[in-house]
């Protein structure tokens, strides 16, 4: 009979149901006797650390029809159809299986950003969000040390778009959250939210298909929240028990003790938002005043906040990209600042299929010849050039503006 034995070796196992009903798994402790420690949705995902001695056993939740177990070295377990176990060594990266929901098609793999991340969104969100995605997580991570990237790889890490039609929990890997309170103060999760982080217990970030067009985005009109929910990502999985997710911690805890932000406000609300919320300065994605306690601008963050422009700096590097230089579309009420970025020579479109469509049957990772690179952050000599010139006359214009402003006070 299984049971656990004493042991000192700690080992990591990811647990994936394929099937299209809830799994089980359960440990069997020193007696043999079983304990349910995770229910994994269809299409999800949970990982669970152990010992190399101690067994796991899997079981249909609706029958409690045992479908296996396995003891050993840190494993993927994949309940397949069919109550079928499979077992393989590792942390396999995290592939959900294509999934038909009427009247939204098929979600499955549309596109991955440079860093190799998919992205996936079913069939009602159109392509042009799926690429706007890649360029901005391209852009965002051009240079995220390679430890970093890799480390997000193995959570699983993932982008969800959520189509214009559908709230946060149509995307299967938040089926659970359906009715749960979004914890913000606006209610539920599907109603208060238009994107989720990801982190170590589900590696799924996800974005509002009208926040990367920003088009008649009445949510989030200023500010990007893939830039947001990626950076939640970023520290979570890419930092996940490394020393720099506890220097953030200390960062915010100094920040909180010194004032620097208004008591209360989100950006202070806890290590994750602070981190999210200073990633969106610090790439000029946010026109908000209230939620970042004006923080909004890479040069405020390096005024404010020396230390944390220090890890940003590690984390993101220092490079010309900002957000506002390639948004598709205003920020709600600021026309002037989008014309500026046009002004400055950032792309208003997306580079031409940055990712390549998936098949239903190569589904995973395509074979390709690679997405271009971003050319946000690593401008050529003559561009730099270009773009000083015209960042002059954008200094111009926004003087005029001003003043124009000033005699209407
Ligand atoms: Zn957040």
């Amino acid at each position: 009979m299984a049971r656990s034995k004493d042991c000192k070796t700690a080992c990591r196992h990811r647990f994936n149901n394929d099937t299209d009903g809830p799994v089980k798994f359960l440990w069997i402790d020193y007696d043999g006797q079983e304990h349910a420690y995770a229910t994994v949705f269809p299409g999800q995902s949970h990982i669970q650390d152990t010992y190399t001695s101690h067994p796991w056993r899997a079981r249909v939740a609706d029958t409690g029809a045992e479908i296996g177990e396995y003891v050993g070295p840190g494993a993927t377990l994949t309940v397949l159809p069919g109550a079928r176990l499979r077992v393989e060594p590792g942390l396999q990266p995290r592939r959900p299986p294509d999934m038909h929901v009427a009247p939204w098609g098929w979600y499955r793999q549309r596109g991955r950003c440079a860093r190799g991340h998919p992205i996936y969104a079913f069939d009602c969100v159109p392509d042009a969000a799926v690429r706007l995605a890649a360029f901005t997580m391209d852009c965002m991570t051009a240079h995220l040390p390679a430890p970093a990237v890799s480390r997000m790889h193995g959570w699983g890490a993932f982008l969800a778009i959520i189509g214009r039609g559908q709230v946060t929990t149509d995307i299967p890997q938040y089926a659970q959250y359906r009715g749960q309170d979004s914890g913000n103060g606006g209610g539920r999760v599907e109603t208060a939210t238009r994107g989720l982080g990801g982190g170590t217990s589900n590696p799924v970030s996800s974005v509002g298909e009208e926040n990367l067009t920003m088009e008649d985005d009445v949510h989030y009109g200023c500010e990007s929240i893939l830039i947001h929910e990626w950076a939640h990502a970023v520290m979570d999985l890419g930092y996940a028990e490394q020393p720099l997710q506890a220097e953030i911690v200390e960062c915010w805890k100094a920040a909180e003790k010194r004032g620097t932000y208004v008591k209360g406000s989100y950006i202070i609300s806890n290590p994750g938002e602070y981190w999210a919320e200073a990633s969106q300065a610090w790439f000029e994605a946010t026109m908000r005043d209230d939620v970042t306690s004006g923080l909004k601008t890479r040069d405020a963050v390096k005024r404010a906040d020396p230390w944390l422009a220090s890890l940003l700096t590690r984390v993101y590097g220092d490079g010309p990209w900002r957000y506002w230089h390639t948004c598709p579309r205003p920020f709600t009420g600021d026309e002037a600042r989008w014309q500026a970025g046009r002004a400055l020579g950032g792309r208003t479109v997306p580079p031409v299929a940055p990712y390549q469509a998936v098949g239903g049957a190569e589904l995973g990772w395509p074979a390709q010849a690679g997405p271009p690179q971003p050319t946000g952050p690593t401008p050529r000599p003559d561009q730099r050039r270009r773009r000083r010139r015209s960042a002059s006359k954008w200094v111009e214009e926004v003087t005029e503006t001003l003043a124009g402003m000033l005699k209407k006070l």
